[in-house]
């Protein structure tokens, strides 16, 4: 299939073969001509299938087919969690407009209200937004979303997780009742069933990735450690082991800040993400990593989620995540587009049910590197499980003839 066919406007399809896209992706393909018709819908795309473009091309082509009297009106509200991702969400849709007379802005918390009221006050037809700053200027009466007619959810799935949940509802009730909503989320946790089923009407669900299966490219890898000795291991991977760029996900903005601090001092290059970080810090450091001026990131899920940063290397999950479709979602930002990808996971003794739950969800055992200067000497966290049923065991057997060093826990 070809942009063309997905009927999009010339002014359109001129600046999307300016930046190099040759032909739609799957979630393109499918949620285009959705959007299009006018349609809610729920997406389970994530970052890095071109799902920004999914829903940005089609409300630039509706936009343009209705330029009437509401111009320079918010017509379309894009929601965000994130002051990034609505960052690099606006500076999609301003890639894909420069031959229309359409303006988008984006706004968020962090920083001074005034410019983004000043931008608000000469006229958009597209907002980006995070849901705190977006209500705050609307009870300012900054700004009005009585001719919204597309909304925009993304990452639906970290802005209930992040408590947006009340914020949200607000939104869709500001919002004209008429309108069209798009909802995307990175995985389908029943909460987000939930809203979905109380706020868009008859939605048509478009799933592309299914979040139990990671890319075929990526080699995984499980690494059992005392929780204290995971600095060090981490430190032997960047020595021995791992070439080019990595991100590392931990759970906590503390952790962040205790790794960045002992990486920093073994005399590594690295810049870190996390919430409690200026918005400049952060975009900051997020330059410097796409720019391949520093080549680690660590990062925690909530920052680094929903960004565009393609090519990586390698992945090291430093925490395990309680939530298993979080271990598919960090892992699949390696691997990307056919590229080979390295995960690295490290499990101490209380993150083992964790594996537990994501060897479940994938339906599959990550392969345990054995040898490794910090294996566990814990003798109950190696013992070999007793599954039933042949396929493990099958897997376990030929696995290990295989390959001596790794065995399949
Ligand atoms: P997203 O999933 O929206 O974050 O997009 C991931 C990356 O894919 C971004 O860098 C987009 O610019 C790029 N992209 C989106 N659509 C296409 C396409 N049809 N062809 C090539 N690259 C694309």
């Amino acid at each position: 299939m070809t942009f063309k066919e997905l009927q999009l406007n010339k002014t359109i399809l001129r600046a999307i073969s300016e930046k190099g896209y040759d032909e739609p992706t799957l979630v393109q393909e499918k949620t285009i001509p959705l959007v299009l018709a006018n349609l809610d819908l729920i997406s389970s795309a994530q970052t890095g299938t071109g799902k920004t473009a999914a829903f940005a091309l089609p409300i630039i082509q509706l936009l343009l087919s209705k330029q009437d009297a509401k111009k320079k009106k918010i017509k379309a509200l894009i929601v965000s969690p994130t002051r990034e991702l609505t960052l690099q969400i606006k500076e999609n849709f301003q890639s894909y407009i420069p031959y229309t007379n359409l303006r988008v802005t984006a706004v968020f918390g962090g920083i001074s209200m005034t410019p983004q009221i000043d931008i608000l006050k000469r006229g958009v037809d597209i907002l980006i937004a995070t849901p705190g700053r977006l209500l705050d200027l609307f009870k300012q009466k900054k700004l009005y979303l009585d001719n919204i007619q597309t909304l925009v959810l993304d990452e639906a799935d970290l802005m209930l997780d992040m408590g947006f949940i009340n914020d949200i509802k607000k939104v869709v009730k500001i919002c004209p009742p008429k309108k069209q909503i798009l909802l995307f989320s990175a995985t389908m946790p029943q909460k987000v069933i939930d809203l979905a089923n109380t706020i868009l009407n008859e939605p048509v669900t478009v799933e592309i990735t299914a979040q139990s299966s990671p890319a075929k490219t990526i080699t995984q890898l499980l690494y059992y450690i005392p929780k204290q000795k995971k600095t060090e291991l981490c430190l032997h991977l960047l020595r021995n082991t791992i070439k080019g760029n990595v991100l590392i996900f931990r759970r906590t903005k503390f952790g962040v800040d205790k790794l960045e601090k002992a990486l920093l001092k073994n005399g590594y290059n690295v810049v870190s993400l996390h919430g409690d970080k200026s918005q400049y810090i952060r975009q900051e450091a997020l330059d410097k990593f796409k720019n391949n001026e520093v080549n680690i990131l660590i990062a925690t899920d909530v920052a680094s989620r929903g960004i565009d940063i393609n090519n990586l290397d390698a992945v090291i999950q430093f925490d395990l995540p309680n939530i298993p479709e979080t271990y598919v979602h960090r892992i699949g930002r390696t691997g990307r587009a056919n590229n080979i990808g390295n995960a690295y996971a490290f499990c101490s003794p209380d993150e083992k049910l964790y594996v537990k739950i994501i060897q479940k969800l994938i339906n599959k055992a990550i392969p345990v590197e054995m040898e490794h200067p910090y294996i566990t000497k814990e003798k109950s966290i190696l013992d070999k499980p007793k599954r039933k049923g042949s396929k493990h065991k099958k897997g376990r057997k030929s696995a290990a003839s295989k390959k001596k060093k790794k065995r399949w826990y």
